[in-house]
């Protein structure tokens, strides 16, 4: 089934292929057709008329196999002509030639003339056939064909367009066909105003009016350089000796001229005698001697044409409504010769056809133009080429002139200050002369182990690590301690940019700038030194004032409430007590107060010992809440959020009730209403608690969020406490290493967190 599918769609394939070729061509492969010439073996159109033929045959899809019979008729007589003919015919047949071709009159009279009947058998078409003779085409209606019929009327009065009135010979003997050439020649000119004459020279240029005035006497009036003729006289010349003789003396005069009107052996080479060129009434010859002019006919081009339209309808099995058509005539020239004679082209008509014209003459103008329009461009392109190499010139020149001046500026830069440049190529380093000279090296490359071997130990790590990210990163700048000259180390800065390993063919570069810098870091350090102490000495000072003042308050009462106490005998037992307990308040406040100051110093010097424990959040908090719950009262809400899961951290339990012990006791201080929530919250994806208090107090503004970490930081003056909390309580979360992060909104309220790692 497959098998059969492919097959037909293989057929359907070929079929496809072929049927474009079907329409074309009526017959595959190529046409024997047998080409009868009437001249001579390689006379001068041979050639080209069969090459010219089979390329008209070819335009029309037809490819043809030609064999030539040429008649010789020149040379033999009209019996010889029809024997040879039949044998012609006798030949081809038996070639099996498809079809006959036959060029000028000779050969197809011959041919139809021979009776050999065969020549029934083939389609025949013939071309270039001036007078075809109509009654042997009547026994052959096989034979079609295109004729071209002389105009010597047209063709005279071209002569005279372009040469004026002048003396036309014709050379006509007295064969038949030139008997016939005459009567149909003279035929034409009758009564068109020519003067015609048959004969000897000399006779009728002693008759005629317009000749004899124009011509010398002794030279029976041929041969005068100024002749003016009234009148074109057409002048009969026989090929007989006194004709020859006297056409020897006429050719020369200045109006005298030629006309051929069948091509013969006589004719062609009688162009000789006459100094003007020679015009015809038939196509053979045109185009191939240099002094046939041209004439009213249809050219060798025009003729072979139509005879291969007539082939092609014959072969592809058409017969023509006419057995005898007619090529379309034209006046031509031929350019040559317009030439030779020196005739310009502007004494030529517009309407006729100056054939033959070299390609370099036809398109002078466009030849120059082209050639004028591309020198042009070539001298644009030169001077384009020129001002970009003179800009391209000047822009090296400014670039060299500012890279000198950037390379002294930076000479002069770095010569004053202990830089130096260089290089890092491959595994080498490429140094300032200088360096060389600091570090005692030899002034050639230096390897980069070379200079490790310079560095402090403690600064291999951070270099290398440099190093090795040297071909991701573009710039760096790095200080580094170095020990170049066995004195001791010192700080160098090393700069440097890398360039892409592109830029440089292949691997990258690295170039940068040394520079020792240990006067600005010594410089640097006693800065820092300076600051420190000022630091330290206003720390004190405002740790001083501070305790002066925070302990100046309690002081005072303490001291004031005694001295009533003392020296007022006549306080109450009650306002004794009142003033008792306000000394004790004021006592615990102070005790309180060196206390925290006590703690915060030893917490910092890393006096204080933390016993760290895996406490339980949840423990820890419950207890907080109880003390608290009786400490915070009504309005005041305290609410405990505790999960249901207890969390687990490493921690002083002392310390971290302490602190949070100070959230409480600060949001307690600061809400009057509200609530105030204790809670925790586990963090899986960190791994972490934070336990919070939050209350909706008066807030702390964004700007003082750092600063209540510091100490004695009070909002107000009157607060209580000294403001020693929360920097206690930082420290001791960062103790255990957690943190403390506070969120507040100004009169909404505040939480604070610490946030310790879980510690499952
Ligand atoms: P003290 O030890 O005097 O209580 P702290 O260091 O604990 O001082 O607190 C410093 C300051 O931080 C307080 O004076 C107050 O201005 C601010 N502060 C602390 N907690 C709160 C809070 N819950 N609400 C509003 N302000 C607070």
């Amino acid at each position: 089934m497959k098998i059969k599918t492919i097959a037909a769609l293989l057929s359907c394939w070929v079929v496809l292929l072929c049927l474009p070729g079907c329409g074309r061509k009526p017959h595959a492969g190529r046409y024997k057709i047998a080409l009868v010439h009437s001249y001579e073996a390689g006379y001068p159109d041979a050639g080209r008329t069969r090459e010219m033929l089979s390329d008209a045959l070819a335009r029309r899809g037809i490819s043809c196999d030609f064999r030539e019979y040429f008649l010789d008729c020149d040379d033999l007589l009209p019996a010889k002509e029809e024997e040879r003919c039949s044998d012609f015919i006798d030949d081809f047949t038996r070639w099996g030639a498809r079809l006959v071709a036959v060029l000028d009159d000779q050969a197809l009279y011959s041919l139809m003339a021979c009776g050999n009947p065969r020549l029934h058998d083939l389609p025949v078409v013939f071309g270039g056939v001036n007078y075809p003779n109509r009654k042997l085409l009547e026994r052959y209606p096989n034979v079609t064909g295109y004729a071209d019929a002389p105009d010597y009327l047209n063709t005279i009065r071209m002569v005279e367009r372009i040469m004026g009135k002048s003396r036309v010979c014709v050379i006509n003997r007295n064969s038949v066909l030139d008997r016939f050439i005459w009567d149909d020649l003279t035929g034409q000119l009758r009564g068109k105003g020519y003067e015609i004459y048959c004969g000897q020279i000399g006779m009728h240029v002693s008759v005629h009016r317009g000749l004899s005035s124009a011509l010398p006497p002794a030279a029976s009036g041929m041969s005068g350089e100024n002749e003016r003729f009234d009148t074109t006289a057409i002048v009969r010349l026989n090929g007989d000796s006194i004709s020859l003789t006297q056409m020897a003396w006429t050719g020369h005069g200045s109006r005298t001229l030629c006309l051929f009107t069948r091509r013969e052996f006589i004719a062609v080479h009688s162009a000789n005698f006459f100094r003007n060129p020679c015009f015809e009434t038939v196509n053979e010859g045109f185009g191939m001697s240099d002094y046939a002019l041209g004439g009213y006919f249809a050219p060798l081009e025009t003729q072979l044409d139509d005879m291969a339209q007539g082939i092609a309808e014959r072969l592809r099995g058409g017969t023509p409504d006419r057995q005898v058509r007619y090529c379309a005539k034209r006046y031509v020239v031929n350019w040559h010769v317009l030439q030779r004679y020196g005739i310009p082209l502007s004494r030529i008509p517009k309407e006729y056809t100056v054939m033959y014209i070299p390609f370099t003459e036809r398109y002078r103008y466009t030849l120059l133009y082209i050639a004028t329009l591309s020198g042009l461009l070539l001298l644009l392109l030169i001077v384009f080429l020129i001002r970009s190499l003179s800009v391209e010139r000047r822009r090296k020149r400014e670039a060299q002139h500012s890279l000198r001046y950037e390379h002294e500026t930076l000479t002069l830069a770095i010569s004053g200050s202990s830089t130096y440049v260089w290089r890092l190529e491959g595994e080498g380093i490429i140094c300032d002369p200088h360096f060389y000279d600091l570090i005692r090296h030899p002034r050639e490359r230096i390897t980069l182990d070379e200079i490790i071997h310079f560095l402090h130990p403690d600064d291999r790590e951070r270099f290398y690590r440099s190093y090795r990210a040297s071909e991701n990163v573009h710039t760096h700048k790095g200080h580094y301690r170095f020990d170049f000259t066995g004195g001791g180390y010192e700080w160098w800065e090393l700069r440097y940019s890398t360039l892409p390993a592109t830029a440089s063919g292949g691997r990258h570069i690295i170039t940068g700038l040394l520079q020792n810098i240990q006067d600005v870091k010594d410089h640097e350090e006693e800065l820092i030194q300076a600051r420190r102490l000022a630091e330290h000495a206003e720390l004190k000072q405002s740790f001083l004032n501070n305790m002066s003042h925070e302990i100046r308050t309690p002081l005072n009462a303490i001291a004031g409430f005694a001295n009533l106490l003392v020296y007022d005998p006549e306080l109450s037992e009650t306002e004794k007590r009142e003033y008792a307990g306000i000394i004790d308040t004021n006592t615990k406040l102070l005790l309180k107060l060196v206390d925290d100051v006590l703690q915060l110093s030893r917490m910092e010097t890393a006096n204080m010992s933390f016993d760290l424990r895996r406490e339980s959040v949840r423990h820890l908090l419950e207890a907080v809440y109880r003390t608290h719950s009786v400490l915070i009262k009504p309005p005041l809400e305290f609410i405990a959020d505790f999960p249901a899961e207890d969390a687990f951290v490493h921690a002083d339990r002392m310390r971290l009730t302490q602190v949070v012990t100070n959230f409480l006791n600060n949001a307690g201080k600061f809400t009057s209403e509200g609530h105030i929530r204790l809670g925790y919250v586990r963090l899986p994806a960190t791994r972490e608690v934070s336990i919070y208090v939050e209350d909706t107090g008066i807030g702390i503004p964004q700007e003082e969020r750092e600063m209540i970490f510091a100490r004695f930081y009070k909002r107000s003056e009157f607060s209580q406490g000294v403001g020693l909390g929360l920097p206690i309580c930082k420290v001791i979360v960062e103790r255990l290493g957690g943190r403390i992060e506070v969120k507040s909104q100004v009169g909404r309220g505040s939480r604070f967190t610490v946030v310790l790692p879980c510690a499952e």
